[in-house]
């Protein structure tokens, strides 16, 4: 590729361009000559799979083209030294990008706002949401920024949306930047969810800097690239009802409708279907959390996105011990946002949703679709959790046996996580007597073992393959928060391996893996204390 062409694609270029003299083109990261690295970082053969170049992306700006009453364009502000801390190839596998690409100077460039593509076109999107239960008339993008929409051999759009790219108008007090901490904490949960098969953003990578902020303390600045099929949340919709816009509403509707929810076009009543469909995915996004203990953190009308997926992280944590009323999120005073009221705030987010529909469908049809959601919801969970306990069929009492085994967890402070792992590990008689040991309430521990044993062995070919039928829904690593901090730990005293090897670990969460024992561990106890706020 000549060197000249390959570098036009960028269009904005903040800093002063290096030489071409490297066999590697530095600006467009392609290979000059014909003889490029044969396979990436892990192996993967780049003659087969995933060879584009940064330059070679192609571009579709569907959200951009709506206007200026949806977003505002606004350039990324770069952050000083970008340096790569961590990059996912399966992030980068959806945009059709060579691994190898990581590696590059431009890729950190590109990502941490030095650089920007001629097709970009950087905006802030608008919205509102309820915050806490409170409405909030002005949100937007304050800190993050649409850069575009990449359409990849296989005809998705993803979103490459740049988080902490500098001020926008939607900023209010806030400084348009995002922690390195934060930033590597998004980075590990949407990536170690995805893992777990659990709907969500995605994030490519974390670019780091010596960019200085001012949190509680002084922190450096870091860029987070998330890519998602969309960028729109519940608050869009509620930004253009409460503003009064119904014109733009209905554009936005329209907009979602046509390119993320196309199989409810031809309904008879195509915006009713669509609104269905966004309640059965939350039904069983939410019911996902559930079932492996994920806890969102900020469960706001503007943190959610109008996909079903996981979105907008926070202060989030998985579960150590198992504890109904676990409040990950230090700034959540009243447990809002507690492990067992994501369920019911879910709904009470749909229904915020619902409301600012109601100037497209009827109020009755829109609460009877609200009423389907906590029947999904339970079906959806009660289906995965029997799968946890290796149970093949259903029967009438299997809630009221989950029920009771959380209860025994809940007074024991059983790990959540292991507990499913270890009681897969054996046939179900001998699994029990090694978990006995974690619990306190013996009694009622070994009531709860003869009727999950009963139950095992009502099931014809309970036995056969347990293991492995096990072991493929109960994972054996997980983010747990302390593991996140001692790498936040190190990256930010300059070391990067703990970041990438955890996010290794984490991206085969059911598989046991030679030498990682250490990641598998119930926390030690400082590490199940952390406190985990909003301030990011
Ligand atoms: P979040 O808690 O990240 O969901 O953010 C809630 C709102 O505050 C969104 O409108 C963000 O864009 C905005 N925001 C959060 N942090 C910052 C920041 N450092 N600078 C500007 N806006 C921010
Ligand atoms: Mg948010």
């Amino acid at each position: 590729m000549n060197a000249q062409n390959a570098c036009e694609g960028f269009a904005l270029d903040r800093r002063q361009a290096s030489s071409h003299t490297d066999p590697l083109c530095i600006l467009c990261g392609s290979w000059l000559a014909g003889d490029g690295p044969q396979s990436g970082p892990l192996g993967i053969d780049l003659q087969e799979q995933h060879v584009k170049a940064l330059d070679q992306l192609t571009f579709d700006n569907r959200f951009a083209r709506l206007g200026d009453a949806f977003s505002t364009q606004v350039l990324p502000e770069p952050i000083a030294d970008p340096r790569l801390v961590v990059a996912s190839e399966s992030a980068m596998a959806l945009l059709d990008l060579d691994p190898a690409q990581a590696e590059l100077p431009v890729f950190a460039e590109l990502f941490s706002g030095h650089k920007l593509w001629e097709q970009a076109d950087p905006r802030a999107m608008v919205y509102s949401g309820h915050q806490f239960g409170s409405y909030n008339p002005r949100l937007g993008d304050g800190r993050g920024l649409l850069l575009a929409e990449v359409l990849n051999d296989q005809g998705q759009h993803w979103d490459l949306h740049l988080k902490g790219a500098g001020q926008t108008p939607y900023s209010r007090m806030g400084d348009g930047r995002a922690v390195l901490r934060s930033s590597i904490r998004e980075f590990l949960g949407s990536e170690a969810l995805h893992a777990l098969g659990i709907a969500t953003s995605r994030a490519l990578c974390v670019i780091g800097s010596s960019t200085a902020v001012w949190r509680e303390a002084r922190e450096s600045a870091a860029m987070l690239t998330r890519l998602a099929q969309s960028h729109v949340r519940f608050g869009h919709f509620e930004y253009f009802y409460y503003t009064k816009q119904p014109e733009q509403q209905r554009l936005l509707i329209d907009h979602v409708l046509e390119h993320h929810y196309p199989e409810c076009r031809g309904a008879e009543q195509p915006y009713l279907a669509m609104f269905r469909t966004i309640v059965e995915r939350n039904a069983e996004l939410i019911a996902r959390w559930q079932a492996y203990g994920f806890c969102h953190g900020v469960m706001n009308t503007d943190n959610m996105s109008i996909l079903g997926i996981t979105f907008d992280f926070g202060p989030y944590a998985f579960l150590d011990d198992f504890d109904a009323n676990f409040i990950c999120n230090h700034s959540d005073d009243r447990g809002r946002y507690s492990y067992a009221n994501q369920v019911p705030i879910a709904h009470w987010n749909l229904s915020a949703l619902a409301q600012a529909l109601t100037t497209v469908i009827e109020v009755e049809p829109l609460k009877e679709a609200l009423g389907l959601f906590l029947p999904l919801y339970q079906a959806h969970y009660l289906d995965l959790m029997r799968r946890r306990l290796g149970l093949t069929t259903a029967e009438d009492d299997d809630m009221a046996l989950v029920e009771r085994l959380l209860q025994c967890m809940q007074r024991g402070g059983v790990d959540y996580s292991l507990f499913f792992r270890k009681l897969g590990e054996q046939p179900a008689a001998e699994a029990l007597k090694v978990v006995r040991d974690d619990f306190i309430d013996l009694a009622a521990f070994d009531a709860w073992g003869a009727d999950y044993l009963a139950r095992c062995e009502r099931e014809a070919g309970n036995a056969e393959g347990r293991r492995e039928r096990m072991h493929a829904v109960n994972p054996l690593y997980v983010l747990r928060n302390y593991l996140a901090q001692k790498a936040i730990e190190a990256a930010e005293a300059g070391d990067y391996s703990e970041v990438r090897r955890l996010h290794q670990v984490l991206s085969k969460p059911f598989e046991e893996q030679p030498g990682m024992q250490a990641y598998a561990e119930r926390p030690p106890e400082w590490g199940k204390h952390l406190e985990i706020s909003c301030s990011s």
